[in-house]
């Protein structure tokens, strides 16, 4: 049988990108819903065939743990509220997996942690990108020295944003700004091509080009990671500016890169050898199909819940870098890869 998935957040990325996603996949498919709107329900149960008793609201969601066509709950939610629906469907006993960034704060991020390792669950974040075979190039290419070690990254990833999700530019929502939602993919790329953990990190914040939007959160940053072996990556985010969306890594013997690179499709690749030709896949179906093989066979995932608290720690150091001018050691930031 397929795994049934229920997602937790109807909005703009379940509607646009899982629930198409869920109806290419080989072994999971899409069993129910929470959401907070009536409306939004009767219209998924009948686009979705999902029947009454599989469909919760907030309140109801705990009820969960008594319905056996759920196996794993997919959280969707404004980023704050990651923390508490991971670790109330952990407590309903149900394989999670829960979108990026994890959690706001390295607390929440360890109290899910917790959560899902006492349910005996398994547990993943929604880093997509490690399922999509451009990434999974460049992570090979990079960890296995290709062009020689890798001295020198540099990533982009940003988009004028019009507030029409109004959580992405709140401090208690979103968590913080355009870091937390867009350079999350930066910081990723960087670390999966190189293969290591930085030793430390400078920032510096972009000015707040409309002070009434970007009241709580920054309008933009960028910030450098400090390898051991001197080896730099200096990465841009922007909720103010339409960026090229670009992850390129140097070595002494030639280079790679992927322009754009984090969209949903239409990536492209190449190297200082020429292009690579590699087909777009769905994303979504390939990590969410992952997950239900790790889940059906008892495997580790690649993109674990200890790598969401990884970056969360590595997000936490670029913003003390930003405020304090400081360059901040993450030498004690915990050492989880996706290795080729
Ligand atoms: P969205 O605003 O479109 O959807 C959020 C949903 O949460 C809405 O349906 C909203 O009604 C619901 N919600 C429940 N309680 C809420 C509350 N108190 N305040 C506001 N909304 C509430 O946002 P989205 O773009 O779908 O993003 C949701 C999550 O998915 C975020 O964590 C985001 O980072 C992540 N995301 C990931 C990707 C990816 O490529 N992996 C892409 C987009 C979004």
């Amino acid at each position: 049988r397929k795994l049934g998935v229920a997602l937790v957040g109807l909005g703009k990325y379940s509607t646009g990108q899982l629930a198409p996603a869920l109806q290419e996949t080989k072994f999971c498919r899409l069993a129910g819903i929470v959401t907070g709107s009536p409306a939004k329900a009767s219209q998924w149960k009948r686009q979705h065939n999902i029947p009454d008793k599989n469909v919760y609201d907030y309140k109801t969601f705990d009820r969960i743990i008594d319905n056996p066509d759920i196996d794993i709950v997919y959280v969707v939610l404004p980023n704050a509220l990651h923390a508490e629906y991971v670790v109330r469907a952990a407590q309903a006993g149900k394989h999670v997996i829960c979108e990026k960034p994890m959690a706001t704060t390295t607390a929440d991020a360890r109290r899910m942690l917790a959560a899902m390792k006492k349910a005996g669950k398994k547990f993943s974040i929604g880093y997509r990108l490690h399922f999509e075979p451009h990434h999974r190039e460049m992570m090979r290419l990079g960890q296995q020295q290709a062009f020689g070690p890798v001295q020198r990254m540099v990533a982009d990833n940003g988009f004028r944003f019009n507030n029409d999700t109004p959580w992405r530019v709140s401090k208690a929502l979103g968590g913080g700004g355009p870091l937390l939602d867009m350079g999350i993919y930066c910081l990723q790329g960087c670390l999966y091509t190189k293969g290591q953990i930085p030793v430390s990190v400078t920032a510096k914040f972009a000015p707040k080009t409309d002070p009434a939007l970007f009241k709580e959160v920054e309008a933009g940053i960028s910030w450098q990671l400090q390898f051991a072996d001197g080896a730099t990556a200096d990465c841009r985010t922007s909720y103010a500016e339409n960026m090229t969306s670009r992850l390129r890594a140097e070595g002494s013997k030639g280079w790679a890169e992927l322009a754009p690179a984090f969209g949903y499709g239409g990536l492209q690749g190449r190297t200082s050898q020429g292009p690579l030709n590699i087909q777009n896949v769905n994303q979504q179906a390939a990590q969410m199909d992952d997950f239900a093989d790790c889940v059906l066979n008892n495997k580790p995932t690649r993109v674990p819940g200890e790598m969401g608290l990884r970056d969360v720690q590595l997000l936490e150091a670029i913003y003390r870098a930003a405020e304090t001018g400081q360059k901040v050691s993450t030498k004690d930031v915990v050492a989880v890869f996706d290795k080729v």
